[in-house]
């Protein structure tokens, strides 16, 4: 008997009728001989709707209490789901995050799981019965107050549940046939692909691809949980992230994909003084405030000064701008400027290491696509440019055809906003 652990994403429950369709999906993997575990989101854009509830009480909801908000949507979905199972003859129960013993660190809104406890959810499988986990959230270990682990969390609670529990596979249910060469909503000739390794996934995931949140991947790969992306709404196989191609038989495809990433600011900080200690200054006021920063470009300095760029969540740019103007004296700079309308487009693929010419392809495409370039960084195994939000998705298209991703024939949506 194989231990599944099963996560639905929002757009596989975005209504009754399909709340139905995916509780026969998990009652048909029990009978099958399989125990089951499912983790759920909230249902469609329902996260979104919350947040915007909220905006509209208060321009700065305490985190406290946006939490304990956006965690109700997930309780929606669990106990449908649960009333769904039942109707038809099978055992469900649903848990919070907090009841299916997901510890987390106090860092609302960004909460990161320290500890899983499963015991009710152990329990639940012992007798038989479907526990179903409402994804995303947790319990604070010391406030014990509810948290969040940010967008798309719920696949880091599915991964973080199937390490716990020891399960044989992890699988995420989506609205698309697996992991793509791109995001078929972009690109409709993007491929969707069999294998992809963890290192890629990591890459791709960090830089805009949606498919898998971050941390998920990063959580599967250190606790070795096998991990399966497809859809819940055919009975492909999707994609196996893999520790190497080798586990597969595919040859390994020098780019694995593009990625674009419409999430991020720009703030540049001119006239530095150009003394050891000064970067240091800037970057210990944005840490302290706890800003997770992207791209760091600093210029080539000319009397004395320089100037620093830096790219970081549009969520926190208001934020940073406010730290650093607070601390404008002490560091000495000249003005700040914030630009929100930058996208970061990247490649990736573990055969950049081993293959020239890359760098030289993608800019040339990016030129001829009329894409002009404001920032670069790149690691072993991919290049990433900023550009202007409203030519990102031509320059997304325009690198997939010059890599040769394209496949003859076009992805399937099946369902979900993309929000
Ligand atoms: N419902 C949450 C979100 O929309 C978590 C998730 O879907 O994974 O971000
Ligand atoms: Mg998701």
């Amino acid at each position: 008997m194989a231990l599944v652990v099963q996560k639905y994403g929002g757009s596989s429950v975005a209504d009754a009728a399909s709340i139905k369709r995916v509780a026969q999906r998990i009652v048909d993997a029990q009978r099958a001989g399989n125990q089951v575990t499912v983790v759920v989101s909230a249902m469609g854009d329902t996260t979104d709707e919350l947040l915007d509830l909220a905006q509209q009480v208060s321009p700065d909801p305490p985190a406290r209490e946006l939490d304990m908000l956006l965690t109700a949507g997930e309780r929606m979905s669990m106990a449908v789901l649960a009333m769904a199972i039942s109707d038809l003859g099978a055992e469900a129960r649903s848990y919070t995050g907090s009841q299916a013993g997901l510890i987390t660190d106090r860092y609302h809104g960004q909460a990161r799981i320290i500890d899983v406890t499963p015991g009710r959810i152990q329990a639940a499988l012992d007798e038989g019965a479907i526990p179903i986990v409402a994804g995303f959230q947790g319990v604070a270990q010391d406030t014990k107050d509810i948290t969040t682990l940010g967008r798309g969390g719920s696949d880091t609670t599915a991964v973080a549940l199937a390490a716990a529990l020891d399960a044989d596979i992890c699988e995420i249910y989506t609205d698309v046939d697996g992991v793509f060469s791109a995001d078929p909503r972009i690109v409709p000739a993007a491929r969707q692909v069999p294998f992809i390794t963890y290192e890629e996934m990591l890459e791709l995931a960090a830089h805009g691809a949606k498919v898998l949140h971050l941390r998920c991947v990063e959580y599967a790969r250190r606790f070795n949980v096998p991990l399966r992306v497809r859809s819940s709404f055919t009975d492909k196989p999707g994609t196996l992230i893999v520790h190497d191609l080798e586990e597969s038989t595919m040859e390994q495809p020098i780019i694995s994909g593009v990625s674009q990433d419409l999430s991020e600011a720009k703030i540049t900080v001119t006239n530095v003084p150009d003394r050891p200690g000064m970067a240091a200054l800037v970057f210990e006021t944005l840490a302290a405030i706890g800003v997770n920063l992207d791209m760091i470009v600093q210029n080539v300095s000319a009397d004395g000064i320089t100037d620093i760029t830096f790219t970081l969540p549009t969520a926190d740019a208001e934020k940073a701008t406010e730290a650093l103007q607070l601390r404008g004296d002490e560091i000495g700079f000249g003005a700040l400027y914030t630009d929100l309308e930058i996208a970061k487009v990247s490649l990736v693929g573990a055969g950049m290491r081993s293959h020239p010419g890359v760098s030289a392809t993608f800019f040339r495409t990016l030129a001829e696509a009329g894409v002009n370039v404001e920032m670069i960084s790149t690691s072993e195994i991919r290049i990433s440019v900023v550009t202007r939000k409203d030519s990102a998705a031509a320059a997304v298209k325009a690198l997939h055809t010059a890599f040769g991703l394209d496949a003859e024939g076009e992805a399937v949506v099946y369902a979900g906003t993309g929000r």
